[in-house]
């Protein structure tokens, strides 16, 4: 199994020299050549394994120049019960609110709190045994754009990993205050954090700039160093969120909630496209889905692409009480751009062209015609967000954080417009006690006390529920990381890091 570039057919890598490289040298992402297609029976016998047994299965299936031994210890060792707090990383909860029935798929149980440590515990295994293969003896230097979930996650996995220097750009008001903590209070010594002005779309384009800049390329390679990437444009991002939604169809399965060849409805919180896409490819594999149902907060560009087929990103930056979807430019959707043109390279590089010179594009009719059939687009903004959250708690005793609300929401209006039951599989991307203030305000009359860890004490006496070991702890961590700089000294902050200046 080989990867393709979305921007160039003649680009072919391995897999590890995918992961290894993040990003094709013309900017484009890798894709698979081929998908692996599963029947019934072989989801019926993913049904009979365990987690980590199924995700080896599919592991094997797409890391072509890995070793069964290799992808058996990288599974192993991310996914712990240590780490996850149970066999199953990936549980679901069964919620029936009226005559629409919810399966949620909590995201959220590992060392940070929020979905993205489903991929980034694993990540590290991935990459180092790439780099071992394509660049042997060289340092991975791993820049991270981060909305605020992925650069705790991206630090957390590859903390004190062998051959790896880490660092992470965040917005400097883009984040929450149980973020920004989580992130300044980092342990390790291959780490650092930054914290940049401008919002993550500027982040992310000053990552992708110093990533192709060849000044600074060569600078690093004369210390025997490179870079490579952590953000969900990596393959070794998105293939592990595949798991999961074959995962969740079989303990569906399994626990008798549908029978096997059911369809299901796959609601996503989605801000970068990366796990919304992930399933899309699972239905590619052959898991039966009916439709992808793309919810995004007040930044609704993907609604409207979806409903128009336009992309516009010029349009007003909102920040919210969901901070992970406030992005303006899914990078991801070019892979989904990609296969809905059956791996037109020409076609997705041009609209990425556009994208950057005029600020927007338009896919063909029939592409447009695809994206209609598989996805529903919809958007909620902070007020229903937080009226979601209330009722949810209320009616079914259910307490969810702003991302996972924002897909509740969106998928209510999905079934109140098209009346389709489907069973529906929502993933619940984050902790509620990573955004504790605004979850808090939603469940509670109360007046709010004034410090982030007073409140999510609050919400745990109010709700009853437990509040995450990883985030109590950070109540009397040291604060590490203060630095803040401009998106153009991004690079010089950079090789100052690497004293390569
Ligand atoms: C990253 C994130 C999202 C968005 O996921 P994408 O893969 O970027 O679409 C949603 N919710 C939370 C909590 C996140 O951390």
């Amino acid at each position: 199994m080989n990867y393709n570039s979305t921007r160039n057919k003649n680009t072919v890598v391995t897999a590890s020299q995918a992961i290894a490289q993040g990003i094709s040298e013309e900017g484009g992402l890798f894709v698979p050549q081929s998908l692996p297609k599963y029947s019934i029976e072989d989801i019926k016998s993913l049904a009979a394994a365990d987690y980590r047994g199924r995700a080896k299965k599919i592991f094997g299936d797409f890391l072509g120049d890995f070793t069964e031994q290799e992808i058996s210890e990288s599974v192993d060792a991310a996914y712990t019960v240590e780490k996850f707090g149970s066999e199953n990383p990936a549980p679901i909860s069964y919620i029936e609110s009226g005559s629409t029935k919810m399966s949620i798929l909590e995201l959220w149980h590992g060392p940070t709190c929020a979905f993205k440590d489903m991929a980034l515990q694993i990540l590290p295994h991935l990459l180092t045994k790439s780099l071992s293969k394509t660049y042997a003896g060289k340092e991975a230097v791993i820049l991270v754009a981060t909305s605020g979930d992925t650069g705790k996650a991206a630090l957390e996995g590859f903390k004190d990993v062998d051959g790896t220097r880490i660092m992470v750009f965040y917005p400097v008001n883009g984040v929450s205050p149980m973020q920004k903590r989580q992130m300044a209070t980092q342990k390790g010594s291959n780490v650092s954090v930054v914290a940049i002005e401008g919002n993550f779309d500027d982040a992310q384009t000053g990552v992708k700039k110093i990533f192709t800049n060849s000044g600074i390329k060569a600078k690093l390679a004369e210390n025997n160093k490179l870079f490579s990437s952590a953000n969900s444009i990596n393959w070794g991002r998105l293939l592990p969120q595949v798991v999961y939604y074959f995962s969740a169809y079989c303990d569906m399965v399994n626990e008798g909630k549908i029978s096997l060849g059911d369809k299901i409805n796959v609601v996503v919180p989605t801000g970068n496209f990366g796990n919304i896409l992930a399933s899309f490819y699972a239905m590619n594999m052959g898991l039966p889905v009916n439709k992808f149902i793309c919810a995004s907060n007040s930044n609704n560009v993907l609604t409207d692409f979806i409903r128009t087929g336009t992309y516009d990103k010029q349009r007003k930056f909102y920040t919210t009480i969901s901070p992970s979807m406030d992005i303006l430019v899914s990078s991801n959707l070019e892979r989904l751009l990609y296969h809905l043109t059956d791996g037109n390279a020409e076609k997705v590089a041009d609209w990425m062209g556009k994208l950057s010179s005029e600020g927007k594009y338009t896919v063909d009719e029939d592409v447009k015609a695809k994206l209609a059939s598989l996805f529903y687009g919809g958007f909620c903004d902070d007020e229903n967000t937080q009226k979601t959250i209330a009722e949810l708690y209320k009616e079914e005793n259910y307490l969810c954080d702003t991302h996972t609300a924002v897909a509740v929401n969106v998928y209510q209006q999905y079934v109140e417009e098209t009346k389709d039951l489907t069973p529906a599989v929502i993933a619940s991307t984050a902790s509620p006690y990573k955004f504790a203030k605004s979850v808090l305000e939603a469940v509670s009359d109360d007046e709010l006390p004034g410090d982030e860890f007073s409140m999510v004490e609050e919400l745990s006496a109010k709700t009853k529920t437990p509040v995450p070991a990883p985030l109590a702890s950070l109540r009397d961590a040291q604060v590490r990381f203060t630095l803040e700089c401009r998106v153009d000294e991004m690079p010089d902050v950079v090789l100052e890091s690497l004293s390569i200046k």
